[in-house]
């Protein structure tokens, strides 16, 4: 219903009333927004930088090519987009293959983790190297551009099987779960995803318009289908879920024992927190797929 230039300044303040009211972060905080080259994030980038955020970027190449030569591609958007931003923007790029060892394709089939999918290499692995560069340079908080679709499929995937951990975690801004890493926050987690769509054609920003090709088949975007039906019975169902979940958390304090029930320890190879009483997930990960590489080269 607003012209383009309303709808940026409807967006703009929408986004600011949402920092504040959930104490995301201030403008003295650096924050690192984690870029793929998809519409969600390279809007949230562009809106922390005309509110006048300490916004940097940060770039994981996964070396996914799937026949669209993926990673390539939403790396060329993400570099376009700092290009349009006059050049001078701060963006960590971390290859994971050049630093690892492999890409995360290679590194699915060279482990028993999802030799069909790499979506869990891949998750395990983007998170743990957004928390490491989070903490390596020094930024108080890590943004995401995770958008009211995607918290409202992530919920009702959590609620379908009672996964009471990730119930536990899932909100707009969740503190530190270590010493030495950064804040999260979902600055856009009340944004319908059509919305960011729109303010990325309104604004210009031209961005990676395929999925990445392993995402085909997921279940989350099954959930998004069935949610999407649900909204156009009922508008509004899907901000209801998500905002009387997290309101229903805060005043019953659900979960609050999951919480402080949840044990994290330190990894000795890495630092970062994992429940393993021992090490992470991710170094073991890594440890097996270079040790499978070496196997192959003797
Ligand atoms: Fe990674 Fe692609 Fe799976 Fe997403 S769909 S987790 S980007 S492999």
């Amino acid at each position: 219903a607003l012209c383009g230039p309303h709808f940026v300044e409807w967006v703009h303040k929408q986004t600011e009333r949402f920092i504040e009211k959930y104490a995301m972060f201030t403008r003295d905080e650096r924050v690192l927004v984690a870029v793929s080259g998809g519409k969600d994030s390279l809007a949230l980038w562009d809106i922390l930088l005309a509110l006048g955020y300490r916004a940097d970027g940060l770039y994981i190449g996964l070396g996914i090519d799937g026949g669209l030569n993926y990673s390539d591609e939403s790396h060329r958007y993400v570099m376009d987009f700092i290009g349009k931003h006059g050049g001078n923007l701060t963006l960590h790029t971390v290859d994971v293959a050049e630093i690892y060892g492999a890409s995360i394709p290679e590194a699915a089939r060279l482990t028993r983790r999802g030799r069909d999918k790499p979506c869990s290499v891949c998750g395990l692995s983007k998170r743990h190297i957004m928390n490491r560069v989070a903490r390596d340079h020094g930024y108080d908080v890590l943004a995401t551009g995770h958008n009211l679709d995607d918290e409202a499929a992530v919920l009702f995937g959590n609620t379908l099987v009672w996964s009471m951990d990730y119930l536990a975690r899932q909100g707009p801004v969740m503190p530190p779960s270590h010493p030495g890493l950064a804040r999260k926050a979902k600055p856009l987690f009340r944004f319908y995803e059509r919305e960011m769509a729109a303010y990325a054609v309104v604004r210009g920003i031209d961005y990676m318009y395929d999925e990445c090709p392993h995402a085909i088949g997921a279940t989350t975007i099954r959930y998004k289908e069935l949610l999407n039906q649900l909204e156009v019975a009922s508008p509004g169902i899907k901000l209801q879920f998500v905002l009387r979940f997290l309101k229903a958390r805060q005043a019953h304090g659900l979960f609050a024992q999951v919480r402080e029930q949840l044990e994290l320890h330190t990894c000795p190879t890495c630092g970062q927190p994992t429940t393993n009483d021992g090490v992470c997930s991710f170094c073991r990960m890594w440890e097996r797929v270079n040790a499978r590489r070496g196997e192959r080269m003797l």
